[in-house]
C-alpha cells in the first residue's frame, strides 16, 4: 500500500497516517489519523461542555428557586414551615424502598432543565396520584411522577378540586 485519500479532509497521505482496520474494504480507517484525532477532541469537547451547561443551569436555577422561596417563606413564616413539614413527611412516607431515586431525580432534572430553557413554557414534575389525594393517596415514586406543562397542571387541579 502506497497512499490514500481521506474520505474527510480529502488529502492524499501515506498509508502510515492511516489506521489499519481489517473489516475496511481497503485495509485502512476511511478517515486519516489527524482527522480521527480532531473528531476525538471534538467529541470529547462537546460532552464537556454539555456536562458544564448541565451544572451551570443546575446552579442557576437552584439560586433563583432558592432565592424566590426565602422570598415566600419571609413573608408567610408559619405556612411556610407547616407546608414545608408536611410535604416531607408525606413525601417520606410515600418513597417505598423499591423506589428509583435515581429515575425520580432524573425528572426533576428533566424538569429544572426544560424550565430553564423555555421559562415561558414552564413544566412541573406532578404527581399522578396525589401524595394527600381525597380517597387515595398516590406514592413518591417514578411511575407515580410525570411531567406536565405548568397550565396543564393548574387546568388538572382544578378538575380534582
Ligand atoms: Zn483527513
Amino acid at each position: 500500500m502506497s497512499d490514500l485519500q481521506c474520505a474527510k479532509c480529502g488529502e492524499t497521505k501515506h498509508c502510515s497516517q492511516f489506521t489499519v482496520r481489517k473489516d475496511c474494504s481497503r485495509g485502512y480507517e476511511y478517515h486519516c489519523k489527524e482527522c480521527r484525532r480532531k473528531a476525538g477532541q471534538q467529541q470529547r469537547k462537546k460532552s464537556l461542555g454539555n456536562v458544564l451547561a448541565a451544572r451551570k443551569w443546575k446552579d442557576a436555577n437552584r439560586d433563583y428557586t432558592r432565592i424566590k422561596a426565602r422570598e415566600w417563606q419571609k413573608q408567610n413564616p408559619a405556612k411556610a414551615s407547616s407546608a414545608r413539614r408536611a410535604y416531607e413527611a408525606r413525601k417520606l412516607m410515600a418513597i417505598p424502598a423499591w423506589a428509583d431515586l435515581q429515575k425520580i431525580s432524573e425528572m426533576y432534572e428533566i424538569m429544572y432543565a426544560w424550565n430553564e430553557l423555555w421559562p415561558d413554557d414552564l413544566v412541573h414534575v406532578d404527581h399522578i396520584v396525589p401524595l394527600k389525594g381525597k380517597y387515595v393517596s398516590g406514592l413518591h415514586v417514578e411511575n407515580n411522577l410525570q411531567i406536565l406543562r405548568a397550565t396543564d397542571n393548574m387546568r388538572k387541579h382544578n378538575r380534582y378540586e
